[in-house]
């Protein structure tokens, strides 16, 4: 038999070929992330003088009101898209400022919404409370309100507050998909939000759940909201890739503060390299369907990609 007729009797593909060179990679890449697509949480206290860093989220600390202004301007010369503050915005910049809006910093036992008596969630009254904050947070400048309290009916309080007091132009990024998740623990310490006492199961979302989600998501857009969040990001990949495939509003995912911490504390250990496994992670978030990424990896994520 000729060498000709052994290689046509081969038929297999050859996936390698486009894999051999980084230039050959490069070219055929099916996701790329973008520094614009980052959206860089930003803790802001009113308590302190002086940036005070927190310990279980490496890299970051919680900003005093004056010290707001140079991290945006950071973050805007790294190229990221977006910073989301959890406080009072400041002045706004070149950068699109989203504000979160929810309770929970703000009550004294760390629940999303005002309570009942028997020590249950009163949703409705929670709307009114929700809904003066966006019209205080659009009057301060943000851009963009992002509600993550998950009370029902909220993105329609919050629209209603909004137009009715001039703020029409002011978007809803609504945290429409957001579990009941293990991975939020950084985050509680750094917003001093954790539930003094009870959990969150009772408004969030559980976590089998992934039909509950898209429920969720299709009354979000229902009332009123301008783009959507499913948080967290990395264990909802399929949550995530389910809201691309059934809405047209941008989809974004939230890193959060337990993704973030658990690759740092591996790669302290030496057991990962930080670089790769926090743009692979982000990378995979982006090709389930996101095209916003908030994630405390952002002013990093933003270098690596420009060196790169
Ligand atoms: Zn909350």
């Amino acid at each position: 038999m000729s060498l000709v007729t052994e290689r046509e009797s081969l038929t297999f593909a050859r996936f390698h070929r486009l894999r051999r060179t980084p230039a050959l990679r490069r070219l055929v890449r099916e996701t790329r992330l973008d520094p614009a697509m980052l959206v860089l949480p930003v803790f802001v206290d009113a308590r302190v003088d002086d940036p005070s860093p927190i310990a279980a989220l490496p890299g970051h600390a919680r900003v005093p009101i004056r010290k707001v202004g140079d991290l945006a301007a950071r973050a805007a010369d790294a190229g990221i898209g977006a910073v989301l503050l959890f406080g009072l915005p400041d002045a706004t910049d070149e950068l699109a400022i989203v504000a979160d809006v929810c309770l929970c910093e703000y009550t004294s036992h760390g629940h999303c919404g005002v309570l009942r008596e028997d020590g249950a969630i009163d949703n409705d009254r929670t709307l009114e409370i929700l809904a003066d904050a966006a019209r205080v947070y659009a009057g301060a400048g943000a851009d963009v309100v992002a509600p993550s309290d998950m009370m029902d009916g909220r993105v329609a309080a919050i629209r209603s507050a909004l137009d009715s007091s001039s703020h029409e132009d002011t978007a809803i990024l609504a945290y429409a998909a957001k579990y009941a998740s293990s991975l939020y623990g950084p985050f509680r310490d750094a917003a001093d939000c954790a539930p003094a006492f009870g959990d969150r199961k009772a408004y969030q979302l559980d976590p089998p759940n992934r039909r509950e989600a898209l429920a969720e998501l299709a009354a979000d857009v229902a009332e009123g909201a301008d783009a959507l969040m499913v948080k967290p990001a990395g264990p909802y990949l399929d949550v995530i890739a389910a809201a691309r495939a059934r809405f047209d509003l941008p989809i974004a995912a939230y890193q959060v503060s337990g993704e973030y911490s658990a690759l740092h504390a591996a790669a302290q250990r030496g057991w990962l390299d930080l670089r790769r496994a926090a743009l692979e992670s982000l990378t995979a978030i982006a090709r389930a369907g996101a095209g916003i990424v908030v994630t405390y990896f952002a002013l990093e994520a933003a270098e690596w990609l420009r060196q790169r």
